[in-house]
């Protein structure tokens, strides 16, 4: 069998535009549809159908039907288990397919999207296929002629609404507990990504999941997910994207019907090297790759570096010649590690937070240029600026792209003090062979996930989310699943 590369299989290859709703593939009730952007080279690859309130409004409502009459909820845990387990094998039969889709559709490396995003993304539904019937309730000390426990219970209408960054793995991360508890979600993807999430809901009528478990609303931030926040039949609403979106969330649901509300709004992620790092070359790789993986868009980029005075030079040193081999490239060619930024505007952001690094003192080490700009796309080399200071924009704001900021620590206290000065609470991590300073630290990093001699070392199994204005809730492991849950109390007297 001939294996087409990424640019020739993309000829024979159909775009999903249309919103997923009730069971079948429509438009919008207006007609109306959004222009699609790859940006690998600012072309136009799509329509996608432009959910307005009426579309969500029919979302909500088979949402709620298939919710109500127990199609999916009432099913034993045995069917629901066949149902997302033969998703997961429909995502791996198209894997390459839902691949090429999130690099197009992102600009991300199509080597990332085939050996991290799409594998993760079917992992997530298995895991959380596994775990739906280990989810216990309680039964509590009562007297003797009482007996009380406790279940969780579905909450109902999920509103999910992800970000492009990780498009399909970030809706997987809401969609497989939430299905896995017996809710029904109303998926809402980013503007800038919609195609793997259409893929998905495609797949999942596919697999045998009842029509109005999940459907998708592709559409515009201020319209559709506006809309889906707003409804007054939508149980909760979970997130992930920027702080001010976060917040208008909270507004939406005070607004409307006080739904629940989980933020996950990314970071500000310190990385604190100490000189006693017990191998500077693995530090070096996971502060470079640790920021521009990616392009710098992910939520947890360690885009602080902290290294202790006395081992900058050396270290830096190693950090430059490892970000070096990350040249911009084509999203679709298998050879490519470093790709394009998702759009126009957030390239535009990422060159204008490095225009002001400039006029406020910081010293470029290497990048700070658009690149590939012949190929129409948006792309930026990754960048280092060294002598950043704490007020300094770019040790305070998050970037979202390829841009790192080092600053200098002469003691352990400094260095804690430097990595918690942030409204944010990501993820921190620290660098050190000192088992009492690693454990030191990791109690004082006032973050929600916190790596030493590592970053981004951890999987499914483990909690995922922010402390202080990063947001709250957890995606990831079983707590995901009890967020998508109430708990009822439930006491039988006994006659
Ligand atoms: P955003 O928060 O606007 O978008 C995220 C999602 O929210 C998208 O699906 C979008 O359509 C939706 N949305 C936007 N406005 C909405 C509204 N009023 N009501 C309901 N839904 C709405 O993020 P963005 O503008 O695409 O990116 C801006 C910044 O957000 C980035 O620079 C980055 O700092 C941050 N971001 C963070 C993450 C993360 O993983 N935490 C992911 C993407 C972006």
């Amino acid at each position: 069998m001939t294996v087409l590369s990424p640019i020739d299989a993309l000829k024979t290859l159909a775009l999903p535009g249309r919103a997923v709703i009730d069971g079948a593939l429509v438009e919008a009730a207006s007609g109306a549809t959004f222009h699609n952007v790859s940006p690998r080279d600012g072309t136009v690859i799509n329509l996608v159908a432009a959910c307005e309130a009426a579309d969500v409004e029919r979302a909500v409502a088979s949402a709620r039907a298939a919710f109500e009459d127990g199609r999916w909820r009432d099913q034993g845990p045995r069917d629901k288990k066949r149902v997302l387990f033969r998703l997961a094998e429909l995502m791996e039969r198209d894997a390459e397919q839902l691949a090429l889709l999130e690099s197009l559709d992102t600009g991300k490396p199509i080597r990332d999207a085939r050996a991290v995003d799409v594998p993760l993304a079917i992992n997530t539904a298995r895991w959380y296929a596994e775990a739906l019937d280990k989810v216990y309730g309680e039964v509590g000390a009562s007297p003797v002629d009482r007996l009380s426990y406790a279940v969780h219970e579905p909450l109902g209408v999920i509103g999910a609404i992800v970000p492009w960054n990780f498009p399909l793995h970030m809706a997987m991360w809401k969609v497989a507990p939430a299905l896995a508890m017996g809710n029904s979600v109303v998926l809402k993807p980013a503007e800038q990504s919609p195609l793997t999430a259409l893929k998905l809901g495609e797949l999942a009528l596919e697999a045998g999941l009842p029509a109005g478990v999940l459907n998708v609303v592709p559409g515009l931030g201020g319209v559709t997910g506006q809309a889906l926040a707003l409804s007054m039949d939508v149980d909760m609403i979970a997130f992930t994207g920027s702080g001010p979106t976060g917040r208008r969330l909270m507004e939406y649901s005070a607004r409307s019907n006080l739904k629940r509300v989980s933020l996950e709004l990314g970071g500000k992620s310190p990385q604190i090297v100490f000189a006693d790092c017990p191998d500077l070359e693995a530090a070096a790789q996971a502060a470079a790759w640790g920021v521009f993986y990616n392009q710098g868009e992910v939520c947890t980029a360690a885009s602080r570096l902290l290294v202790e005075a006395s081992i900058k030079d050396d270290f830096l040193n190693r950090v430059i010649a490892v970000a070096r081999t990350m040249v911009p490239g084509d999203p679709l060619d298998p050879a490519t590690v470093f790709g394009a930024m998702v759009s126009e505007r957030q390239m535009n952001t990422a060159l204008d937070y490095i225009a002001t690094a400039h006029s406020q003192g910081g010293r470029l080490l290497m990048g700070g240029r658009r690149a590939r700009q012949d190929s129409g796309g948006f792309y930026v080399e990754p960048t280092i600026f060294d002598r950043l200071e704490p007020d300094h924009t770019l040790a305070r704001e998050e970037v979202f792209g390829p841009v790192l900021g080092v600053q200098t620590f002469t003691s352990d206290d400094e260095a804690i003090q430097l990595a918690n000065d942030t409204v944010y609470g990501l993820a921190a991590g620290l660098w050190t062979s000192d088992i009492n300073r690693a454990f030191k630290g990791a109690r004082s990093l006032k973050a929600g996930l916190v790596w030493i001699n590592g970053w981004d070392a951890c999987d499914i199994t483990m909690p995922f989310g922010g402390f202080k204005q990063s947001g709250f809730g957890r995606d990831r492991s079983l707590h995901a699943l009890h967020k998508y849950a109430d708990l009822k109390s439930v006491s039988v007297t006994l006659r």
